[in-house]
């Protein structure tokens, strides 16, 4: 039987490589030891301490690491491209740039093998239940080949063209989603200023056309009660929505979400270590005095 090596288990790929673990046999790593070896005592997986270990029937390799830098130096620099059997297909499922993702699969078929950008949307609440929405790009039959795996992962997987479009769509997806985040923000702000209380405003949006994800699980979840900790870091929004201007140049004209980038380049300076990508709403606090 045909193995998969998971790789890079955090936020996103602990409870991903759990799932994937329970249907295929699947292989971990993580370049902190205790992420494989603490995975693999509470699933399916079997850890592996090093790329050197990878088995020889591996036909799938999942990669969910923080940027295109880390998948670059994995693919290439550490030789990954290199170890793989022919035939074998990389499914990158984080959000990496689309340039590097096209770069990459050229590399990949020069060396017989496949690769499949497949990021996802979700966040760590539905990759623990395996509802993710996976938008995917990349040649027909390695599309095919990953097939098995994304279902196992997520719910609605959308195929939206060659290696790269699933990353560019996925980078689009956050840049909208952070600009929902800051403009609820921002109206929370004002409506405070007036005298609505945030709680109050979110309610009465979410009944209303002003509603989005932000207003519906960002504010209720996580910006309201204070506990900013959805698990996706407001570092990682940066990095995508730095993508998504890259790809925006092209066009010329996006007065709207560049000001939500500004925003949020800006005000991340105040925010300290590691900040959750929710407080974004701490931003306009910080500016107005307004809670
Ligand atoms: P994370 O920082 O929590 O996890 C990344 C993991 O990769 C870490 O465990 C790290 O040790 C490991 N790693 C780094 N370099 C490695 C290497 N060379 N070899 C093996 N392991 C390595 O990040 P995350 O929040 O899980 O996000 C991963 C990707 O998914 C990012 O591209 C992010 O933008 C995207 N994403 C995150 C969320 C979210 O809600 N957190 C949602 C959708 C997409």
């Amino acid at each position: 039987m045909n193995a998969t090596i998971f790789i890079g288990l955090g936020h996103m790929g602990a409870p991903m490589a759990r799932l994937h673990s329970a249907a295929h046999p699947t292989f971990v790593f993580d370049v902190v030891p205790a992420a494989s070896e603490g995975l693999a005592a509470d699933s399916e997986a079997t850890a592996i301490a090093s790329l050197e270990a990878i088995p020889a029937d591996v036909d799938t390799v999942i990669l969910m690491l923080p940027t295109s830098r880390h998948v670059e130096q994995l693919l290439v620099d550490d030789g990954l491209f290199e170890r793989l059997p022919k035939g074998a297909v990389v499914i990158d499922m984080g959000s990496s740039e689309p340039q590097s993702t096209q770069q990459l699969a050229k590399t990949a078929g020069e060396h017989g093998l496949g690769y499949v950008d497949a990021p996802v949307s979700g966040g760590v609440a539905k990759a623990e239940t395996g509802e993710l929405a996976i938008i995917v790009g990349g040649a027909a039959d390695h599309v095919a080949h990953a097939m098995p795996h994304l279902e196992v992962l997520g719910g609605d997987i959308s195929h939206v063209g060659d290696a790269g479009a699933g990353h560019a769509v996925k980078a689009l997806n956050n840049l909208l989603s952070a600009t929902n985040i800051a403009a609820a923000s921002e109206a929370a702000t004002i409506g405070a200023k007036f005298g609505v209380a945030p709680d109050v405003f979110i309610d009465v949006i979410n009944t209303a056309t002003g509603m989005s994800q932000a207003s519906q699980v960002k504010f209720p979840k996580h910006i309201l009660p204070g506990t900013f900790a959805s698990g996706f870091a407001y570092d990682l929004m940066l990095k995508d929505m730095k993508i998504a201007m890259g790809l925006a140049e092209q066009v010329g004209f996006s007065p709207v979400t560049t000001a939500a980038f500004e925003t949020l380049s800006e005000g991340r300076e105040a925010l300290g270590e590691r900040p959750d990508h929710t407080e974004v709403a701490r931003v306009y606090e910080q500016r107005t005095g307004i809670e």
